[in-house]
């Protein structure tokens, strides 16, 4: 019984081990990838006004769906003006 214990134990140690060392050469560890880096923090989070050309964050912007696309507003006015030009 405790034989066996100690047979389970040492499989699941070995077999830990093992999947620590696959991990490792697939890459799959928690290294940040460089080509990352460039990345302006936030930009990509960014909307960008059509009117007036303002970059905005979404929490912000005032957002409509227009033609089946989301298109983001510094303020109504701009929204209003977007609109006009449309008709
Ligand atoms: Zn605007």
């Amino acid at each position: 019984m405790i034989a066996q214990l100690i047979v389970l134990s040492a499989v699941a140690y070995v077999g830990y081990q093992a999947a620590k060392i696959v991990v490792k050469s697939l890459g799959l560890g928690s290294d940040p990838d460089p080509g990352e880096e460039q990345k302006i923090p936030g930009a990509n989070d960014m909307v960008q006004d059509p009117v007036c050309g303002l970059f905005i964050s979404p929490a912000d912007a005032v957002t409509i769906i227009h033609k089946g696309t989301y298109i983001s507003f510094c303020s109504r006015e701009c929204l209003n003006k977007f609109l006009q030009n449309q008709g």
